[in-house]
């Protein structure tokens, strides 16, 4: 069920019980301000940095939405195609890291 954020993160699969689809960060757009990151509840803790780009694990995210109205620029969208593009290996380097800003 991967109830829990440890188990979102061994299992790479989100709550299946998670209704909405997850948010996805338009990088074009972005800024690099790291506000969504702050706003993002712990117990998700789906936002991080990754080298130059702000990124949102999809398996992470449960769509609560409480990043949206820290966006200066309104660049955070919903992603219902989220299964079909994987997301980049290498970002699963981030949760439980040194720099995980959620530990
Ligand atoms: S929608 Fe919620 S869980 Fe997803 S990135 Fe935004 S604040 Fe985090
Ligand atoms: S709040 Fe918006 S502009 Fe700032 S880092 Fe997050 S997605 Fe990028």
């Amino acid at each position: 069920m991967a109830g829990t954020r440890d188990e979102r993160i061994s299992l790479r699969t989100r709550n299946d019980k998670w209704q909405k689809v997850p948010l996805r960060i338009e990088m074009s757009e972005c800024i690099n301000c790291d506000a969504c990151l702050r706003h993002c509840p712990p117990h998700f803790g789906a936002i991080f940095n990754h080298g130059a780009d702000v990124i949102i694990i999809p398996e992470l995210c449960s769509g609560c939405d409480k990043c949206l109205p820290a966006c200066p620029v309104d660049c955070i969208y919903p992603d219902p195609e989220w299964q079909s593009t994987a997301v980049p290996a290498d970002w699963w380097d981030e949760p439980l890291s040194p720099e995980d800003p959620y530990r």
